[in-house]
């Protein structure tokens, strides 16, 4: 099969979240199945350039109709760790991918919806016929609306589309001006319940409202959330268009790329180990406390490693510190935050913890530590809101670090608690797992976690054991996609 994915992320090129990982990690594992993936992406400036290999111009000249007019484009071609990728940069006043950020600029709405026109503009153009297109989150919402209202009848009538939503929080919204440059045009036809109209602005059009309506299957990261997303508040409106299209609509849990995240050979980890032998893991734990100029001390470590987001309950991350530090834990939290005010506190937090030598914060985006800290924390605490699908406890699961999270989303699927699940084995249990959202509950699933390391830590490398011979790796959510676009092939 031939497939294109279009997306404003793949990691380790242009990573900004779980988003980046997914779309590389699906990409390689369709590859090693036999199937032909390109991947469409926008050329930002601030991307990692030192992560493409062989990057040359493959079309010099593409022009992309945009409001009366067209602007020029330039399509550059390179490897990104194997995968074929195209870089879309357009020589446009606007600056559209020339911001020095992947999001957060104020035309947002704006410059993706450009890079949708143009990633099947260069489709048309260059000749590329995917069998099937899979595009990814608000971004590329306007995929299929263009495609089927206007490029299926310019010769890319074949094309089908599947269309992954990784967080509903953030949706696309825009006005008019989205339909006048993009040539979709027909104001009273797109502002219909039935389309683009938002469900609760009457005013605005909803770039993944139209993703749903339009493509031939949607998914999201996990199947909890595909339910959570339907019938409850956590599908942020979008509950009820779910609900009219729940024929093609399902959760396919995300998976891990083993070869990245692989304790046995990780470039970024100086000893490596194995789930039958962990000597590699407490020299990483020493080498973590080394690099981060904590207390070396016979202690439990516990890790956060994420957005600084209120998605990522920053108010239990914060307390989470507090609760480790009480019972002599050790804790190092890796996290960015794009709001102000979240921003502000942690940095207020991390000058008052700055002579604590229990606590390293590390504010900002790190790859390379974090495998690090994968490899040498006992734990890792995910006390997220909402939590589509979430990859650090399957990260942490794989690296021997035990996951003590919060039972919504994605790690309902992933994570099942060691006292007290009832559908799985007590061989098959591998974290812990607290639902409230206050202190009590999280102290509580902390508490039977530290316990075990404290009392018992012959049951808590047992259970580190357990945890790493999960498999979360892509194989089996490789096998769903092929099954789903196999379905939508053949429609
Ligand atoms: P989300 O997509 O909501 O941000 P996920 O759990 O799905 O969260 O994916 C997060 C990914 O980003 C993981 O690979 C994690 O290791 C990585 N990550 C998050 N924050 C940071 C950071 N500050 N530094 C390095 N890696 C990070």
């Amino acid at each position: 099969m031939y497939i294109v994915q279009i997306a404003s992320e793949c990691a380790p090129v242009i990573k900004a979240g779980g988003l980046g990982d997914v779309v590389y990690g699906l990409s390689r594992e369709l590859e090693l199945r036999g199937h032909t993936i390109e991947l469409i992406l926008p050329m930002y400036d601030c991307m990692r350039y030192d992560h493409i290999w062989g990057l040359h111009i493959a079309y010099q000249d593409l022009w992309v109709p945009w409001y009366g007019g067209a602007i020029h484009c330039s399509v550059y071609c390179g490897w990104v760790h194997g995968r074929l990728c195209f870089f879309i940069q357009p020589h446009s006043q606007d600056k559209f991918f020339n911001q020095g950020r992947y999001y957060g600029c104020v035309d947002d709405n704006i410059r993706f919806a450009f890079f949708s026109k143009a990633a099947l503009e260069f489709l048309l153009q260059s000749n590329k016929r995917p069998d099937v297109i899979h595009c990814h989150d608000w971004q590329t919402g306007l995929v299929p609306v263009l495609l089927f209202e206007m490029y299926q009848y310019q010769g890319m009538e074949n094309q089908r589309v599947c269309y992954t939503i990784h967080n509903f929080k953030h949706q696309g919204m825009g006005g008019s001006d989205v339909l006048w440059a993009t040539g979709l045009n027909r104001e009273e036809y797109y502002f219909h319940y039935d389309r683009l109209r938002d469900n609760f602005n009457p005013f605005a059009l909803n770039f993944m409202k139209g993703g749903i309506v339009y493509s031939n299957y949607v998914t999201t990261v996990s199947p909890h959330h595909a339910w959570e997303a339907r019938c409850t508040e956590i599908g942020y409106g979008l509950g009820h268009t779910l609900h009219l299209h729940q024929a093609k609509f399902t959760g396919v849990l995300n998976g891990i790329d083993h070869d990245v995240w692989n304790p046995e050979n990780d470039r970024y980890v100086p000893h490596s180990y194995t789930k039958d032998d962990l000597t590699g893991k407490a020299k990483n734990k020493q080498a973590l406390r080394e690099r981060l100029l904590l207390r070396d001390r016979d202690r439990p470590l516990i890790c956060f490693i994420g957005r600084l987001d209120e998605q990522k309950g920053v108010h239990l991350v914060h307390h989470a510190i507090y609760h480790a530090l009480s019972r002599s834990a050790q804790f190092v939290l890796l996290g960015s935050a794009t709001e102000a005010g979240i921003n502000d506190h942690f940095w207020h937090e991390k000058q008052f913890l700055n002579d604590n030598p229990d606590v390293h914060m590390e504010l900002g985006f790190d790859e390379e530590l974090s495998h690090l800290i994968y490899a040498g924390a006992d734990f890792i605490i995910v006390p997220s809101n909402y939590e589509p699908c979430g990859l650090t406890q399957m990260i942490g699961l794989r690296y021997g670090t035990v996951p003590i999270v919060r039972g919504v989303g994605g790690l309902v699927n992933t994570v099942f608690d060691r006292d007290y699940d009832e559908t799985h084995l007590p061989e098959e249990r591998n974290g812990y797992v607290f639902y409230e959202t206050d202190y009590v509950a999280l102290e509580s699933a902390m508490d039977r976690a530290l316990d075990l390391w404290y009392d018992n830590p012959g049951a808590f490398q047992q259970f580190q054991w357990q945890g790493m011979n999960c498999d979360y790796s892509w194989n089996y959510p490789g096998k769903d996609y092929l099954e789903i676009y196999d379905r939508i092939r053949h429609k």
